[in-house]
């Protein structure tokens, strides 16, 4: 009866994901927003459409292959049954194994349809540029990271549960919330495990982006320009890091292709993240979200019967973190809402300042090419905006640096 309503639990939620999609791919053929007509011509426009479409399809193959691995992993006790081969080991050895061998047969189903993507769709519409040397590196790298968080999260899981009970709730979120502090300190170092970050070379560009730090005081460390151009088109900028140790990274596609007004509009938005502290002022909400994590963990850890019904004879840390995420699917989603939801304010407060400074055309003209160029989607809809989307659509930004404009 326990799987049952457990695996029930888990088709509700692809369920409804397969709704938002859908819902979301009615969309591609609407009417433009008014204020975004002009960032495809006709053609490419039809050419997005396509783009849109095959990714679409690939998604859903993609998805539907992931379901039917659950539930045969779900359904014919696989997990137990890998975890008793290793029954033999201390259990720090069999998790870790464990972890090895489910990660890799699921990597099996998985890096398919990344190929596909990358070298097929990618590679048609002209997006992609990662040679294939590049990409399986990129496999190994992602998939050695993902074995050795989930690993880490587990044990972290596993010690805190067994001599600390309940209160586990309470160490664990601190804990996580100091290792996530941790990982922020030296974020561009853990990044050039994929990519190569260089400081901006001096010259006029570096000059008119100083002045702006110079003139709200030194809150930015570094200016580095990322290697993005080994792998894609496509072109991004970020602020990252804490206290004094924040850093803007552009990518190399924007400062070689676009225009030195443009950049420093862009830069200007990252520069606004970093005066108004987002990346701070986004962990009171994480620690909330940390802390609703391990409370439900710790209802699942003391479900009776839940494990026997998946064939373990006690409780298995692994399967309780994952069925945590299907048993609370609905909370999460809520989370998942709010996070974005306080997301796009801080993305509308950065674009509000970036107009402020007198770069609102600018900005307006770069996000139009930047959408353009990566064949961005920009006309969501509403539903897959509010449960999915970290930014405003396009449309909206622009409204909201127009109106700003108007203001100043
Ligand atoms: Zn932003």
């Amino acid at each position: 009866m326990i799987k049952l309503i457990v695996i029930l639990l888990y088709l509700s939620k692809e369920a409804f994901d397969a709704f938002i999609d859908y819902l979301d791919s009615t969309y591609i053929r609407k009417a433009l927003p008014e204020n975004v007509r002009d960032v495809y011509n006709e053609e490419e426009y039809e050419n997005w459409v396509k783009y849109e479409k095959e990714g679409g399809r690939v998604d859903l193959i993609s998805q539907l292959v992931t379901i039917a691995v659950t539930l045969c992993l779900l359904g014919f006790n696989v997990y137990a049954r890998i975890f008793d081969l290793l029954s033999g080991m201390n259990v720090y050895l069999q998790y870790l194994v464990f972890l090895v061998i489910l990660s890799s047969v699921l990597l099996i189903f998985d890096l398919p349809f990344d190929y596909y993507d990358t070298f097929v769709i990618e590679e048609k519409y002209g997006l992609n540029k990662s040679a294939k040397k590049t990409f399986w590196l990129d496999a190994l790298k992602n998939h050695l990271l993902g074995i050795i968080i989930s690993y880490g999260l587990i044990m972290l899981i596993m010690i805190l549960f067994e001599n600390f009970g309940n209160l586990a709730i309470l160490w664990g979120t601190i804990a996580v919330l100091v290792i996530i502090l941790l990982i922020m300190l030296v974020i561009i170092p853990l990044m050039r495990i994929f990519n190569k970050f260089d400081p901006l070379p001096k010259g006029e560009l570096k000059e008119s982006l100083l002045k702006l730090c110079d003139k709200y005081g030194v809150i930015v460390k570094k200016i580095v320009v990322r290697d993005a151009s080994r792998r894609t088109t496509k072109a991004n900028a970020f602020c990252t890091g804490i206290g004094r140790r924040k850093t803007i990274s552009l990518d190399d596609n924007l400062v070689n292709e676009y225009s030195p007004e443009e950049i420093t509009a862009v830069f200007a938005h990252e520069f606004a993240h970093a005066r108004y502290r987002h990346t701070v002022k986004s962990l009171p909400f994480s620690a909330f979200n940390i802390l609703v994590v391990f409370i439900s963990l710790a209802v699942v850890l003391n479900i009776p019967g839940l494990y026997q019904a998946f064939g373990f004879e006690d409780i298995n840390y692994y399967l309780a973190q994952m069925l945590t995420g299907v048993i609370i699917w609905p909370l999460g989603t809520l989370m998942e809402i709010i996070g974005n939801y306080l997301s796009r304010k801080h993305e509308y407060q950065a674009d509000a300042f970036a107009a402020k400074e007198g770069y609102g055309n600018m900005l307006i003209s770069a996000l139009k090419r930047l959408s353009k160029e990566s064949l961005s989607d920009i006309n969501p809809h509403p539903a897959e905006v509010i449960l999915n989307h970290s930014h405003p659509t396009l449309s909206q930004r622009i409204s909201a640096i127009e109106a700003e404009m108007v203001k100043s």
